[in-house]
């Protein structure tokens, strides 16, 4: 018989997936995971009750954190991923021809394991051994830390900032992302729904324009997160995408990115802007 899994989103929503599978169901030493069959979406992850992906809609997300940091840096070489245990973001960032060496740094090796095994598509790099692709078991903070002038992109594919990811969203976070990026780098986080979470996007934005030049938001509509509109915080040392062009040619076939969206991403609705410290 099907059941629900129900993400609660905030004290007064809920978002429910019909499932007619528990693939696994247990907690690794950092955060309780599930993955599910779902009626809708394929194969869902889900961390400490949080929905993180699915196999049906996470083009959205992975392209989105991918393509459009990759894409405003003009050759970008060396990518370091901190999370993105899924895989997803790893398996759009080696498609880059530029990109000699993708870094990821995962908290949790069972996640890794998992999506090997129930979430093929999104660990496909992962699990064929990309060549550029490094996949290190650690703590993605401590290791910005220690880094200097080491990245020309940085994609931060974090959880909630619960658990975990908590120490991703601080400022001594920015600060070290800051340092860890050579002189014309850029580094991208999600943060969240611009509509649901309003004090933790202004924190950010906040924090990350103390350090970068350039601070950007963007948005995408993920199905399964929060209000479905979600977004994206970018610091930048010397690329703005408000006045990008196109200045390489996408080589690879995409399900929701293209030049169009590069652009359209960073419009931002009135509500958004008007709470947004100014840079
Ligand atoms: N797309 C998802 C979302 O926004 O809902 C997030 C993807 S999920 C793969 C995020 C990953 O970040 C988790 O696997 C988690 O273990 C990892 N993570 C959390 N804190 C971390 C840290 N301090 N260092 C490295 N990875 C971390």
């Amino acid at each position: 018989m099907a059941e629900w899994l129900t993400e609660n989103q905030s004290d007064n929503l809920k978002l429910s997936a019909k499932i007619d599978k528990v693939l696994y169901s247990g907690a690794s030493e950092f955060q309780k995971i599930e993955v599910v069959h779902s009626l809708e979406y394929g194969n869902m992850l889900s961390l400490d009750g949080v929905f993180q992906t699915s196999e049906r809609e996470e083009f959205i997300y992975h392209e989105m954190m991918s393509h459009v940091p990759l894409f405003l840096h003009p050759n970008p070489k060396h990518v370091l991923i901190i999370g993105g245990g899924d895989g997803g973001v790893a398996r759009e960032c080696v498609r880059h021809e530029c990109v000699e060496t993708v870094t990821m740094i995962e908290i949790d090796g069972k996640v890794v394991e998992l999506a090997k095994e129930y979430l093929p598509t999104i660990a496909d790099a992962m699990i064929r051994k990309d060549p550029k692709l490094t996949v290190t078991i650690g703590d993605g903070i401590g290791y910005v830390a220690e880094c200097e002038n080491k990245f020309d992109v940085i994609i931060v594919d974090c959880s909630d900032p619960i658990g975990p990811g908590e120490g991703l969203f601080t400022e001594e976070f920015y600060a070290n992302t800051y340092r860890a990026l050579k002189e014309d780098g850029l580094f991208v986080q999600q943060t969240e729904s611009p509509m649901m979470h309003q004090p933790l996007v202004e924190k950010v934005f906040g924090y990350v324009a103390n350090h970068f030049p350039i601070t950007r938001l963007y948005t995408a509509y993920i199905p399964i997160y929060p209000t479905g509109m979600h977004c994206f915080t970018m610091g930048s040392k010397k690329y703005d995408p408000l006045t990008w062009e196109s200045n390489r040619k996408q080589t690879f076939a995409t399900k929701y990115y293209n030049d169009d969206i590069q652009k359209a991403a960073f419009a931002l609705p009135n509500f958004v802007k008007d709470y947004l410290i100014k840079k």
